[in-house]
């Protein structure tokens, strides 16, 4: 779909993958005016075909909009955009354990123009590929990398915006977890480097021994995860307490220590919830269950989740969307 700023959204059409042509002088290319979004469409036992959540994705893009300086799309032609797609795509929907048909919204600057401003351009596409299981062999608990030098986002940066910008910044970061054997970049509040903001593509809540669950609040550095938002309603629909609130290294360290804290996860559509077994950094280990990962509530709440996704468990908060009925 086209935007122009005087024309609003025209143009809508489905076509075959491919390369899209673009102008060398394009906005997107210098000055990473991009945004993009996540989901998943899963077929069911019935043969029916569901998006979890779309109109979730829909109100995030145009928060991550806002903050870039790009149009907003309206939320009911983001969800007809992900039915259109999804329809045309339907044979490409797998039916496996844990399969999926992963769908990349994005929207781009693409104004031929060399001045830094808001572009009058954009467009919005969205990509469709099939998704396998995103553990093979049964989920493992991972080892993750605090990064104390490197941050993601700063105050009044891009932080809560879905954008390429905080993903480029995490790269290198990245590149250093993985160099130490761990999976996912744990980022801290660039100001404090104690107070746990995000992954570099996943939120995280660690777990009391009284059943409590700790997660960052949303402090504008932070994504708004939709798997996050699902589980705290799901926590509490079974009497969990959960403290959205400032969280730090040094109480997720305390915490393991003395047996209060006993589990941790994080948690994103790609994977629903992955269980940490330790957090390292430069200094050594900080925190390691060991034997405990995964624990029991992390295995339990993405049993849950995941039996909603895929259609084995009641959905009691309405979060499917069915696009091809059974
Ligand atoms: N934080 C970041 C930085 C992410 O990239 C993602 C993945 N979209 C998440 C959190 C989790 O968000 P969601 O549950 O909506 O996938």
């Amino acid at each position: 779909i086209a935007w122009t700023k005087d024309g609003g959204w025209h143009d809508a059409e489905v076509v075959p993958y491919g390369p899209i042509p673009m102008d060398p002088a394009s906005s997107v290319l210098h000055y990473g005016q991009e945004i993009f979004e996540g989901l998943k469409a899963y077929r069911h036992a019935d043969g029916s075909i569901v998006a979890f959540r779309p109109e979730e994705n829909a109100r995030r893009l145009n928060e991550s909009a806002r903050r870039l300086a790009l149009p907003e799309l309206p939320v009911e032609l983001f969800v007809r955009a992900v039915h259109e797609l999804v329809e045309v795509d339907a044979d490409w929907v797998p039916s496996g354990a844990d399969q999926s048909l992963y769908l990349r919204p994005f929207m781009i600057a693409d104004e031929s123009f060399l001045g830094v401003r808001a572009a009058h351009r954009a467009r919005f596409m969205i990509i469709a590929s099939p998704a396998g299981a995103y553990f093979t062999g049964g989920v493992k608990p991972v080892s993750i990398w605090l990064s104390s030098e490197l941050a993601r986002a700063g105050h009044g940066g891009t932080g809560a915006a879905k954008c390429g910008g905080n993903y480029a910044s995490s790269l290198l970061p990245t590149n250093i977890a993985a160099a130490n054997g761990c999976a996912q970049v744990l980022f801290t509040d660039s100001a404090t480097e104690d107070t746990i903001d995000e992954l570099g593509g996943m939120n995280l809540f660690l777990v009391r021994a009284d059943g409590t669950l700790i997660t960052p609040a949303l402090n504008g550095n932070i994504l708004d995860g939709i798997t996050r938002k699902s589980l705290i309603r799901l926590a509490g629909d079974r009497g969990h307490a959960v403290e959205e609130r400032a969280v730090t290294v040094s109480e997720w360290r305390d915490g393991v220590a003395d047996g209060s804290i006993v589990e941790a996860f994080a948690c994103g559509t790609a994977a629903v919830i992955t269980p940490i077994a330790r957090l390292k950094g430069e200094a050594g280990t900080i925190v390691d269950f060991g034997e405990a990962a995964p624990g029991a509530l992390t295995m339990s709440l993405r049993e849950e989740l995941t039996g909603i996704q895929f259609g084995v468990r009641e959905d009691p908060h309405g979060w499917l969307d069915v696009i091809v009925p059974a």
